[in-house]
């Protein structure tokens, strides 16, 4: 167990795009959650190896009360981490800009957080409140100023674009906001419309209309070009990074490495086999209480889905997929050089920015070709 990923299923209320699977709660059951995740913590194996990354994701894990980030981080996963200070645990810990306080930011670093994902999404109180969101602009980069106090400098802001047309978003604005807060990361994110939520009952009854290819793949490369020429390295399609700061954890996945996930719907790989947790919280909870795995179901990729996993993997990333690789799967690969989809370079074949806008649509392809091989 190198990778580590910890679900935190709550939230003060649902964003107006998310169908995440989620618990709507004003007051975090902290106490239950930490003891159901330490027991299934418990129910696995640790390897010989240590942990290098732990990752608490949600939901929103910054709700959670410090001391249950403090028990479940110093007290419980101290089992695993041995971090050696030439190799030290990356902690991320996803956190809202409204709860990053600083009492909370000391706490959070005291319990060994290192790096922080913001979900900052937007600049725009307008466009903040359209999507549900709980904070407003000025506490995002309040928040950043308290993490950097707090002596927690790897910080990553999530941004969405990509927005309905109807809400004239300025896309040129937001990307100043986050290049004015010096990031040491940013996470892009398409917004896409979701079966159940909010955003897709507004477009069924014609109040917004969903944003068109042309304007999405218009607002990716002008992020890409304008983080690019502030230094910032897209390592992974939607993943900017500068002074090599990359997510190390994320990385292990795109790079195809085995991960363990703990919490409700957390998913886990070990080369060969996933499998996943109940996504409910009372599902998942009352499994755990009841001393039954919370494990719902699983599959085992064959050789064939597993290489062509790691191909869209690789392709995602900035490192690109190995010719011998290529070799296999017979790409059209003259014909994605040619409409500029992808570069050919030192034996590796890695996507463009436009080729990273239909690398579903390439690996389609591969899997095509397969199928007919
Ligand atoms: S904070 Fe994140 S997980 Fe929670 S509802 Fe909003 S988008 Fe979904």
């Amino acid at each position: 167990m190198r990778h580590l990923y910890i679900h935190v299923p709550f939230c003060v209320r649902r964003c107006s795009y998310c169908d995440f699977s989620i618990a709507v709660r004003k007051r975090v059951p902290a106490n239950e959650y930490v003891a159901a995740v330490v027991r299934e913590l418990e129910s696995l194996a640790p390897g010989p190896e240590p942990l290098e990354t732990v990752y608490l994701g949600g939901g929103t894990p910054s709700l959670l009360p410090p001391e249950a980030i403090h028990a479940l981080l110093r007290e419980r996963l101290a089992l695993f981490c041995v971090p050696t200070s030439a190799f030290p645990v990356e902690i991320t810990l996803e956190a809202n800009p409204e709860d990053v306080t600083p009492a909370n930011a000391q706490a959070w670093r005291a319990a060994g957080v290192n790096r922080i994902s913001l979900g900052a999404q937007s600049f725009d109180d307008r466009v903040l409140r359209w999507m549900h969101r709980s904070h407003d602009a000025l506490r995002i980069g309040a928040a950043v100023r308290v993490l950097r106090d707090a002596r927690i400098d790897n910080i990553s802001l999530d941004l969405i674009f990509a927005l309905p047309a109807e809400l004239n978003r300025d896309w040129d604005v937001d990307l100043d906001r986050v290049l004015s807060l010096l990031p040491s990361h940013v996470s892009l994110y398409g917004l896409t419309v979701e079966e159940r939520t909010p955003l897709a009952r507004w477009i069924s009854r014609g109040a917004v209309r969903p944003t068109d290819d042309e304007r999405y793949a218009e607002e990716y490369l002008v992020a890409h070009e304008r983080l690019t020429a502030e230094g910032y390295h897209f390592y992974e399609a939607s993943n900017a990074a500068r002074d090599a700061r990359r997510s190390r954890h994320n990385s292990a996945y795109w790079s195809g490495r085995p991960y363990v996930g703990v919490g409700p719907a957390a998913h886990s790989f070990d080369g060969r086999t996933r499998r996943w947790n109940r996504s409910a919280w009372e599902a998942y909870r009352r499994a755990i209480a009841e001393g039954r795995s919370p494990v719902e179901s699983a599959e085992v990729l064959t050789d064939e889905q597993r290489e062509l996993e790691r191909a869209y993997l690789a392709l995602r990333t900035s490192e690109g997929l190995p010719l011998a690789a290529v070799d296999r799967l017979r790409p059209p690969l003259a014909a994605w050089e040619t409409a500029g989809w992808v570069v050919v370079r030192d034996g590796r074949v890695t996507c463009t920015p436009e080729g990273w806008l239909r690398l579903d649509a390439l690996v389609a392809t591969l899997t095509g070709r397969r199928a007919i091989a």
